[in-house]
């Protein structure tokens, strides 16, 4: 299992529940960062990365932790001095390459800075920034990505740092796996899960799916972050579906069936708005959308609640036993009532 290591008021690795992270897409000293913060905190966004370019971004933090409660990371590169502004600005952990932040006195510096304010850092490697050493001793796999960056990990620790969290991404899926199944067998310091370069949402769900679904199954993994060319709001969904489905979550779980001949009502319609309506559910339950009575109970019969259609109506149940029989105006307020219910 890995180490604990706090970052700010959250804490991650050593068993606790598996962090969503995405990343900020607007520049860090600007009101539109602030106001996409709190959107993607009030979406179930658990840590925000922001991109620190110059002494503004650095001195953002402290306005950005105003409007929200999460931990914010500062993610720098080639400037210890503003990776040392973002600490004292109030950032509550650093993402750096130790490699190209300007020297080992660089490193020292911001490595003092850190542990003085109890601040965390990120490192690790991915595809594009492999160290030569490794490239050439290796070539282009899931050693030389590793290997690179527990080469970063042994420079923070020889200045006293602790608490490290280490990220090994790849945009290929078979090596994203293999490097973190490495790494995870060399450290025991919390791994940050993700995919580099997933590509648009449709593919780069599927893409980190696959990953980190394979990861998260062997225990492998601390956060996650589904990185998408989408909206970060969309990343955080994303995630936050993918720990439900590998039931590593305290949100909710909705299963829908696809739909066949049998179905006659708009089921496909009702399954997006019941997930809509989800997304603010912070309970484990199952709930089921089925397209027939003939199947849909029998088939969600572990679901905590579900509907299905029939005729002229649909029914609602729960452990497969129908409750009651609605009219399909009054499905959605029906409906919604029954999941309040067992939320409570
Ligand atoms: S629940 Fe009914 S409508 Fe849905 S796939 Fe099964 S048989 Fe078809």
């Amino acid at each position: 299992m890995s180490k604990k290591v706090s970052i700010g008021n959250l804490t991650i690795g050593g068993g606790e529940k598996v962090a969503v992270q995405s990343m900020a897409t607007f520049k860090t000293c600007t009101e539109e960062a602030v106001r996409q913060a709190a959107e993607l905190e009030n979406a179930g966004c658990d840590i925000l990365r922001f991109s620190v370019l110059d002494e503004k971004d650095a001195a953002a933090f402290r306005e950005l932790k105003k409007a929200v409660r999460m931990p914010l990371v500062a993610d720098i590169h080639f400037d210890h001095r503003l990776a040392i502004k973002a600490i004292d600005g109030g950032a509550d952990k650093i993402r750096i390459n130790p490699g190209n932040i300007g020297g080992e006195q660089c490193v020292k510096a911001v490595a003092e800075a850190a542990k003085y304010n109890g601040v965390p850092i990120r490192v690790g490697s991915n595809t594009g920034s492999i160290d030569k050493e490794f490239l050439t001793r290796y070539g282009k796999n899931e050693i030389s990505l590793a290997e690179s960056a527990l080469k970063q990990v042994a420079i923070l620790e020889k200045y006293g740092v602790n608490d490290i969290v280490i990220s090994v991404k790849a945009s290929s899926v078979p090596l994203t796996v293999k490097a973190y199944e490495y790494i995870a067998k060399k450290t025991d310091y919390p791994l940050h899960l993700g995919v580099t370069e997933a590509g648009t949402e449709y593919g780069g769900v599927i893409k980190n799916s696959a990953a980190l679904g394979a990861l998260l199954l062997k225990g492998i993994g601390d956060t996650i972050r589904i990185s998408l060319s989408a909206p970060p709001i969309r990343e955080v969904t994303a995630a936050k579906t993918l720990l439900a489905a590998l039931e590593l979550t305290t949100t909710a779980n909705l299963v829908a069936c696809p739909t066949c001949g049998r179905c006659e009502w708009d089921c496909m319609d009702f399954a997006a708005k019941t997930e809509k309506y989800l997304s603010t559910v912070s309970k484990p339950i199952k709930v089921a959308v089925m397209g027939c009575v003939v199947n849909g109970p029998g088939e969600a019969a572990d679901a905590d609640v579900g509907v299905a259609g029939a005729k002229g109506g649909c029914v609602i149940f729960s452990h497969g036993k129908i409750l009651k029989t609605v009219k399909r105006e009054d499905l959605e307020r029906e409906f919604f009532a029954e999941i309040d219910k067992c939320t409570r």
